[in-house]
């Protein structure tokens, strides 16, 4: 169970056509991942080092040998390759934090209407008319107010 290395198959014609090591294989797929498929019988790896998926061809049919950009076909069937972006869950809170922050401050320079406020308690109206009612009735001036008080 120590060994990692996959046999990897081609998917269009099923020729066995390279080896590769569990640890090294990792998305994006790179030629460079992919070893040679017999080094007994001293087969070159199969891809150029440079290639990237997209440039992958199988050497017996000279198609692209992997349907899926993430997982590539093995001895024991479909192996999914682990994505670097599996990572980033870890820091996912304090990214979101930063995001919501953003989005706040996006919606405010889209120069949309006004919001009138009350600096008092902070309801928010659509006209300033409707404010000044809003203070007469909710923040009477002081003045006023010890006067209806007293009543
Ligand atoms: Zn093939
Ligand atoms: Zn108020």
């Amino acid at each position: 169970m120590t060994n990692t290395m996959l046999s990897i198959y081609c998917e269009i014609c099923g020729e066995k056509i390279a080896t590769a090591d569990m640890h090294t294989l990792r998305h994006p797929l790179k030629g460079s991942q992919f070893l040679t498929p017999d080094s007994w019988h001293g087969y070159p790896p199969p891809f150029d080092p440079g290639a990237t998926w997209e440039e992958m061809r199988c050497p017996y049919c000279r198609r692209r040998p992997f349907l899926s950009a993430t997982a590539v076909m093995t001895g024991d069937g479909i192996y999914e390759v682990p994505r670097p972006e599996d990572k980033k869950e870890v820091t996912r809170e304090s990214e979101a934090q930063d995001g919501e922050k953003g989005g706040q401050k996006e919606s405010g320079a889209d120069g949309k209407k006004e919001k009138i406020t009350c600096s008092v308690c902070g309801k928010a109206f659509v006209s300033k008319g409707a404010l000044l009612g809003h203070m007469r009735w909710q923040h009477r001036s002081s003045g006023s107010k010890t006067a209806g008080r007293g009543r």
